[in-house]
C-alpha cells in the first residue's frame, strides 16, 4: 500500500505539499496580491494582511479557508 507523503490541509486531498493543486492555486493567488498589496500600501505583515483579507466581503471563501489555515501556522 502506497503511503502518500502528505494531504491538502484543508480538503484531505493527497498532495506533495500542504495544498493540493485546486488550493494551491487560491493560495498562489494570495501571494501575488500581497506583492501588490506591498506595492500599493508600503510595508503591510503578511499576517496583517491577511487579517485585512478576511475582513473583506469581496473575498471568496475558498480563499478565506486558506487565510484561517494560514493564519493559525503563524
Ligand atoms: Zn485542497
Amino acid at each position: 500500500m502506497a503511503t502518500t507523503k502528505a494531504v491538502c490541509l484543508i480538503c484531505s486531498r493527497a498532495t506533495a505539499d500542504k495544498y493540493c493543486e485546486y488550493h494551491y492555486k487560491s493560495f498562489d493567488k494570495l501571494i501575488s496580491n500581497y506583492a501588490s498589496w506591498k506595492r500599493a500600501l508600503g510595508d503591510i505583515s503578511w499576517v496583517d494582511y491577511l487579517t485585512k483579507l478576511l475582513d473583506l466581503q469581496e473575498t471568496g471563501s475558498s480563499i478565506k479557508d486558506i487565510i484561517e489555515k494560514e493564519l493559525n501556522i503563524q
